[in-house]
């Protein structure tokens, strides 16, 4: 047995330290449990929450928006820690009814926003912001749709509902082409290269929640929050764990740095492409359910390109948010941007995102082609000679081999409920305690039922799976809310 184990107290190791592993490990060590967390990442800890400071400017890289108010946990836990930024949440809230609907939609502060045609042609806002809501209108309906009309995979996708409501001539139009962008536009919000690469059956299993603000600092401030509440020592970084199997007597044994370690249960928290991509879990071990589980799912991929300017930059009008309606094709990776936003006040920094098949090819090219690429097409968009590039900082999500992508979604002619049977455990039925120890536990993202792709669906599966091992061992705390114990 290894010396990490400690004698004394139940062992957990957890995999993984994104949020969802840390919440898990903050619970049960406060819990009483003799916790430590295993990250593959040499240098940090947070997964799919991490930051970077470019001057004075903080860039989040991964998670930036906290979905969901007073219904959502995790809000009222980063409220107590100070994080949130009461500014930009009252200026929410004033709007607060109109900013989530089913479809789990943004809603942008048009206020802010101009509109170019993608060879710089102006755009009056008031016909885009109306093609901008039918998009979000034809979303939101198909969730009344009945399941009679989603019979097979083609009519299980979102991109064809959405264009058998659109005009056969809609795209010959300026306003035409507008309802393409912004539909493209929601399918990066979901990760997917095209709305037809979404489910309407999967995507109905998703409960928004009522609003977003911003959290102070970044989410990554949650994070530092999570790791301060636990022992030094406790997370192990550069520590891949290559395997995770079962001893003969239920103890779940891993193998890291071609050694097997011994605990009393595990907490997998690995994002879903990386269970998909490796056979992380003894083959033996999974069964013919989780694996169809595991096809249900698609992790997709959503970048973010940041770039900093030698001057401040001039978008028209003003505006901090331009929309750049697409007229034309690239037949390359510009063909996935929708628009472009100013990052900080000193109006020296815009952001990009992407998704999909886009965000792969952005990722596979050089910096400098990247560079060159984005610099032609802003300056096109906006008719001018762009300043000096002095940062381009762009996120590679997709080929990250300890994350794998961004956040999950439903594939087209899925089953639901693919997400609450990956979290069901491992059990050891010959357990001294009684059948059915969860022995190999799983947490993360896409393990969430109704809030997978979110931050709170991250955090609120480390708490489930913190109240099962309490549950296991009868602490009195299971039945309390154990979320507000952190
Ligand atoms: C660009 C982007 C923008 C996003 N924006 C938002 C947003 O605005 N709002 C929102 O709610 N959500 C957003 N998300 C999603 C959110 O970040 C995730 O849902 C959440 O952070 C996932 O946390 P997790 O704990 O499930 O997984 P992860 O953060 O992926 O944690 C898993 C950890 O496991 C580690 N690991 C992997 N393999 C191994 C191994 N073999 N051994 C040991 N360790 C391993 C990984 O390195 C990682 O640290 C965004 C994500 C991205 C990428």
């Amino acid at each position: 047995m290894s010396v990490i184990n400690s004698v004394n107290k139940k062992s957990i190791a957890i995999v993984g330290s994104g949020l969802s592993g840390l919440t898990a490990a903050c619970l049960l060590h406060k819990l009483g449990f003799s916790v430590t967390v295993f990250e593959a990442a040499p240098d940090r800890i947070g997964g799919r929450i991490f930051s970077v400071w470019e001057g004075r400017t903080q860039l989040a890289l991964g998670a930036m928006w906290l979905h969901g108010g007073s219904g959502n946990p995790l809000y009222h836990l980063v409220k107590r820690l100070g994080l949130l930024d009461p500014e930009v949440w009252q200026q929410r809230q004033d709007n607060l009814p109109d900013l989530c609907d089913q479809s789990s939609t943004y809603q942008y502060d048009w206020a802010q926003c101009t509109c170019v045609t993608d060879s710089g042609q102006p755009v009056d806002c008031s016909d885009i912001r109306q093609a901008e809501q039918t998009i979000r209108q034809h979303l939101a309906d198909v969730y009344n749709l009945p399941p009679s009309v989603l019979k097979d995979t083609n009519s299980d996708r979102m991109g064809a509902y959405v264009e058998s409501k659109l005009p056969m001539d809609a795209y010959s139009t300026i306003y035409g082409s507008a309802l393409k962008t912004f539909a493209l536009f929601y399918a990066n919000v979901e990760g997917v290269h095209s709305l037809n690469d979404l489910s309407i059956v999967g995507g109905s299993d998703y409960t928004c929640p009522d609003g977003q603000c911003l959290v102070a600092g970044g989410m990554v401030g949650l994070i530092d929050a999570l790791a301060d509440r636990l022992p030094d020592n406790c997370v192990r970084l550069n520590s891949r764990v290559d395997r995770i199997s079962l001893t003969p007597d239920g103890a779940a044994s891993l193998l890291i740095d071609s050694q097997w370690h011994q605990f009393d249960h595990a907490l997998v928290t690995v994002s879903l492409g990386v269970l998909q991509a490796n056979q992380l879990i003894e083959p033996s071990l999974v069964t013919s359910e989780r694996q169809s589980a595991l096809k249900q799912m698609q992790l997709g991929v959503v970048d973010k390109i940041f770039v900093r300017f030698a001057l401040p930059i001039e978008l028209p009008n003003n505006c901090n948010h331009l929309w750049i309606i697409k007229q034309r094709l690239h037949r390359n990776w510009l063909d996935g941007l929708t628009g472009v936003s100013v990052v900080n006040k000193s109006r020296d920094t815009l952001i990009l995102w992407l998704a999909g098949h886009y965000a792969k090819e952005m990722e596979s090219q050089t910096a400098e082609q990247v560079e060159a690429l984005l610099v032609s097409y802003l300056e096109s968009a906006l008719r001018c000679r762009l300043p000096r590039v002095t940062k381009l900082l762009r996120t590679s999500f997709g080929q990250d081999p300890h994350l794998r992508g961004s956040y999950s979604s439903y594939v087209p002619g899925c089953e639901p409920g693919a997400a609450r049977r990956l979290a069901s455990p491992i059990e050891f039925a010959g357990s001294a305690v009684g059948v059915g120890k969860p022995a190999i536990c799983f947490a993360g993202e896409h393990t969430s039922e109704k809030h997978y792709a979110t931050v709170q669906g991250a955090f609120l599966s480390g708490v489930r799976e913190a109240r099962r091992l309490a549950a296991y061992y009868k602490l009195a705390e299971a039945k309390s809310d154990l979320a507000a114990m952190i």
